[in-house]
């Protein structure tokens, strides 16, 4: 819908129609989370374990750690530690764009016309543009505190590759990026921030790999996804000295470390004095989501009232709408252990999306294992064109310039709130906006010039994926 200059003036009048409510509310540093919160500790029905495909067994410790470091994997095994104690440097660190702000979004309301209070964690308030901060500043402290030289790691949208940039360079350490083909032909000034904090980058698939050479001699044009730049960097990593794989999201150690949003949008609320009824997120592989929704699924696992969790993807590539809950390959090389999650099947292939954070295969088997459950209460896929239009409204009334990621989670809080227009009820919506698109321009130049398309996978496209889950036997 086009805004317009007046309707903008009027939201911005929503400001004393909200009274003393405030807009933003910050916390102090010293309210940065001293712990995260391990999810898995409270889950009624654990997820299964990870899988060793060479053994048949669940991964150990000796399994993971000549991929990942120690005290990494230490964490993805954790399912008995509630809180888990940030180090103090991490905290450090995270003083540099910490704690984030929680923002009521008053001009949205005004211009929906809702009774709704809508509340936003802002997760993009550093030079990242991204939530993915969180994770790697965690990730490259332990890397370093075990003598490592270096990371190696894939990127889709490039906000990962940044994040870890950044936070490698923090720690003085080596760090190697895969980036999905179609997003490094896209996004060249990806590329020069990537390389300005002193990383290398390598568009995949790439000829510098062995999995890289065989799905290039596959498919000559192939634009590249998430899975196939897990196995480069998975590869890259294990035949390197001194060298271990970092990843952006899915595992458990990452929704461990974005626990500290959900950690910070909960002490937030409390102070002044609201709950969320709906907690809406975007989902990718799960991290954002999974982080915000910690401390809200904590009082569900503990009997208490809790929100309605709704996880967004896109239809593009739903994983958890229209996938299957089974042991998969985290990566089309196949050379990753197995999961038991929601996938389309390891050499699913999306579309190139602008939401490029989004396209991967699976989802975080913890997530996975809370919405078979039901304690994860919805998923709901949007197409890209709803999408668009829900960013450019946001961006028109509220400021930010949403990623493209993040807009899949304003869209369904929009739609949420335009409920509450028709019902008259005042519901407490908080959604994660997770990061901001300043490199997705290109993609918002298609939406405003018309040409954007909203695709669809067919079933076949489907039944193409799920063919290449891999039948191990395993429940
Ligand atoms: C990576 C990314 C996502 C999706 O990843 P999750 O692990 O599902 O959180 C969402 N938003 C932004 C801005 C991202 O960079």
């Amino acid at each position: 819908m086009a805004t317009t200059m007046q309707e903008m003036l009027d939201a911005r009048g929503a400001m004393s129609a909200t009274g003393n409510d405030p807009y933003k509310i910050f916390l102090e540093e010293d309210e940065i989370p001293t712990h995260y919160y391990n999810v898995r500790a409270d889950m009624k029905t654990d997820h299964r374990p990870i899988m060793n495909p060479g053994t048949g067994k669940p991964a150990t410790l000796e399994d993971l750690t000549p991929v990942f470091c120690e005290e990494l994997a230490k964490q993805e095994l954790n399912d008995t530690d509630a809180f888990i104690e940030i180090p103090e440097e991490i905290r450090e660190f995270y003083k540099m764009y910490r704690p984030s702000p929680l923002v009521r979004a008053t001009f949205l309301e005004k211009l929906l016309g809702t009774p709704a209070k809508i509340y936003y964690k802002f997760e993009g308030g550093n030079t990242s543009g991204s939530h993915k901060l969180n994770s790697a500043i965690a990730q490259a402290y332990y890397a370093k505190q075990q003598g490592l030289r270096g990371v190696t790691t894939e990127t889709g949208a490039g906000q990962w590759g940044t994040a870890l940039s950044m936070a490698c360079s923090f720690f003085n350490l080596d760090c190697k990026v895969y980036m999905v083909r179609c997003s490094y032909d896209q996004k060249p000034f990806r590329r020069a921030v990537i390389e300005t904090y002193g990383a290398s980058i390598v568009p995949s698939p790439s000829d510098t790999t062995e999995v890289g050479r065989k799905l290039l001699a596959e498919f000559e044009d192939h634009s590249g996804s998430l899975g196939t730049a897990i196995s480069e960097a998975v590869e890259v990593a294990v035949t390197s000295e001194g060298y271990r794989y970092v990843l952006g999201s899915v595992l458990n150690q990452v929704l461990i470390h974005q626990s500290v949003i959900g950690l910070e949008a909960k002490a937030a609320m409390d102070k002044i004095g609201v709950y969320p009824d709906i907690v809406i997120g975007c989902a990718g592989g799960g991290s954002n989501l999974g982080g915000l929704m910690a401390p809200f699924m904590r009082d569900k696992r503990l009997g208490n009232p809790a929100p309605h969790f709704i996880a967004v993807e896109p239809a593009s590539c739903p994983s958890m709408t229209r996938g299957k809950f089974a042991y998969d390959f985290c990566d089309s090389g196949q050379i990753t252990p197995l999961a038991k999650m929601y996938t389309l099947g390891n050499v699913f292939r999306p579309s190139p999306t602008p939401a490029g954070g989004l396209r991967y295969h699976g989802m975080s088997p913890i997530l996975s294992q809370l919405f078979h459950d039901g304690f994860l209460d919805e998923a709901r896929a949007v197409e890209q064109t709803n999408v668009f239009d829900a960013a450019v409204q946001f961006a028109r009334v509220e400021g930010t310039l949403p990623a493209p990621e993040s807009a899949h989670a304003i869209r369904v809080a929009i739609d949420e709130a335009l409920k509450c227009k028709e019902t008259g009820e005042e519901k407490v919506i908080l959604f994660g906006l997770t990061g901001t698109g300043y490199f997705d321009m290109y993609a918002y130049d298609a939406y405003l010039n018309g040409t954007m398309t909203d695709y669809i996978p067919t079933d076949e496209d489907l039944e193409r994926g799920f063919a290449t889950i891999p039948d191990f036997g395993l429940e």
